[in-house]
């Protein structure tokens, strides 16, 4: 009988395949069938000269130490199963994970701007937090807002990243990344690939360097994880790895776990909500009550609208769907961008990406396409019925106005 020869299979398998065996090929010689949990934050070695060189090969290299773990904060092998799981499907050398999709986007600020590269040149709307992250400058970055074809003009010495998203949080507007991996010339681009996931799209081989995942959604799936997850070339790996065992933002392997389980369905997860989305899409847009109704052409499970009545009211109106911010879960989530996931970003900032404040943004689940229907149905009676048209989108105009503020995803 034959067993695998290493971490790495000789032949490219397809995406179904590798979503149950990637980051599993060792588990038969192990004699197990479910991945092992280790939870461990420590390490006992009797050697501590060993111990020592492992831990200057990591600080002067950043590869994945050989041998026992030293530390939970510097390596853990469940969360390695996850990540080399994670890089298989995206097509990259290494992934790196960490304890969110923020701290993972945090890591790969300050790579960039340990080399003295603070300068980020970014395409709106991106999700609400990364936005905020940029714009406030919570990492000192300075940063210049472009359309995809006003890239390569706003690129400066300086500038370590292009940031984008395809479709973007919340309006899915979509862009052509190959074209948007040509203008960044040999500043690396980082694509958000949260919404399309592995399943639908992969960045990389469209000329992304760096792939960010909030893992939180899609990858983990049922609502119950918080993640992220970087693929990319080891090169930068090394970087990312070392800047996770200083600042600390490490994803405990319970989630590394979790989201190891959640990538063996992601392909049939993404597909059969995508399938239920089109359809969702398709009805809204025939529907009076709706005016408009955003759906890529590359697909997925995000469908975005905006209501002839109040927004508001469809939130308050759904009893099946679950009115919540997030996405990617088993279920159907729908929310308010200007109330939630984007209230921390400056309204005329909102207005100007397309984030309207009639927008509401749903994450189609895997329930029947006519029961979500039918909640839908009632929910935009209601708004039509009860709340009346929002009055204006400017400023405080509108819905949103005196809201709560939140900055959840
Ligand atoms: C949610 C989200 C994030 C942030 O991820 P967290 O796991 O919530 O930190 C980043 N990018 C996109 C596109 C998201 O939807």
């Amino acid at each position: 009988m034959e067993t695998p020869s290493g971490p790495t299979p000789p032949v490219r398998r397809s995406l179904s395949t590798e979503a149950v065996h990637a980051g599993r090929e060792d588990l038969a010689e192990l004699g197990l069938h479910a991945p092992p949990l280790d939870l461990s934050t420590t390490y006992p070695s009797y050697d501590s000269r060993a111990e020592a060189a492992r831990i200057d090969d990591f600080a002067t290299t950043g590869a994945r130490p050989e041998g026992p773990p030293v530390y939970a904060r510097l390596d853990n092998p469940t969360t390695a199963r996850f990540e080399t799981a994670l890089a298989r499907l995206e097509g990259t050398e290494s992934a790196v994970a960490f304890a969110s999709g923020m701290a993972a986007l945090t890591a790969c600020l300050m790579v960039r701007n340990s080399m003295g590269l603070r300068h980020v040149v970014a395409v709106r709307p991106l999700y609400g937090c990364s936005d905020h992250l940029l714009t406030a400058g919570l990492l000192g970055n300075e940063v210049t807002w472009v359309d995809p074809a006003g890239i390569a003009d706003a690129i400066r010495p300086d500038t370590g990243l292009v940031l984008v998203e395809t479709p973007a949080n919340p309006t899915l507007a979509e862009l052509d990344l190959a074209a948007v991996a040509h203008s960044c010339g040999a500043v690396p681009l980082l694509a958000d690939n949260t919404f399309a996931t592995p399943v639908l799209q992969r960045p990389a081989e469209q000329g992304a360097r760096i792939v960010l995942h909030s893992a939180t959604k899609y990858l983990g799936g049922h609502g119950d994880v918080l993640g992220g997850v970087v693929a990319c070339d080891e090169e930068f790996a090394r970087k990312l790895r070392q800047v996770r065992f200083a600042t600390g933002g490490v994803l405990h392997p319970l989630a590394g776990y979790l989201l190891l389980r959640g990538l063996s369905t992601l392909p049939v997860r993404v597909r059969a909500a995508s399938a239920t989305a089109a359809e969702l899409a398709r009805r809204l847009a025939d529907d009076p009550r709706v005016t408009r109704v955003r759906y890529p052409k590359l697909g997925g499970a995000m469908v975005a609208f905006e209501t002839a009545g109040d927004p508001h009211e469809v939130i308050a109106g759904v009893r099946l769907i679950t009115p919540a911010v997030s996405l990617g879960s088993v279920d159907t989530l729908i929310q308010h961008p200007a109330s939630i996931s984007h209230r921390i970003v400056d309204a005329d900032d909102r207005h100007a990406s397309g984030v309207s404040d009639r927008l509401l943004r749903m994450s189609v689940g895997l329930e029947d396409a006519d029961d979500l229907w039918a909640d839908l149905d009632q929910a935009l009676d209601r708004a039509m019925r009860d709340g009346g048209p929002v009055s204006g989108t400017a400023g405080a105009a509108g819905g949103a106005a005196g809201r709560k503020q939140g900055v959840a995803g």
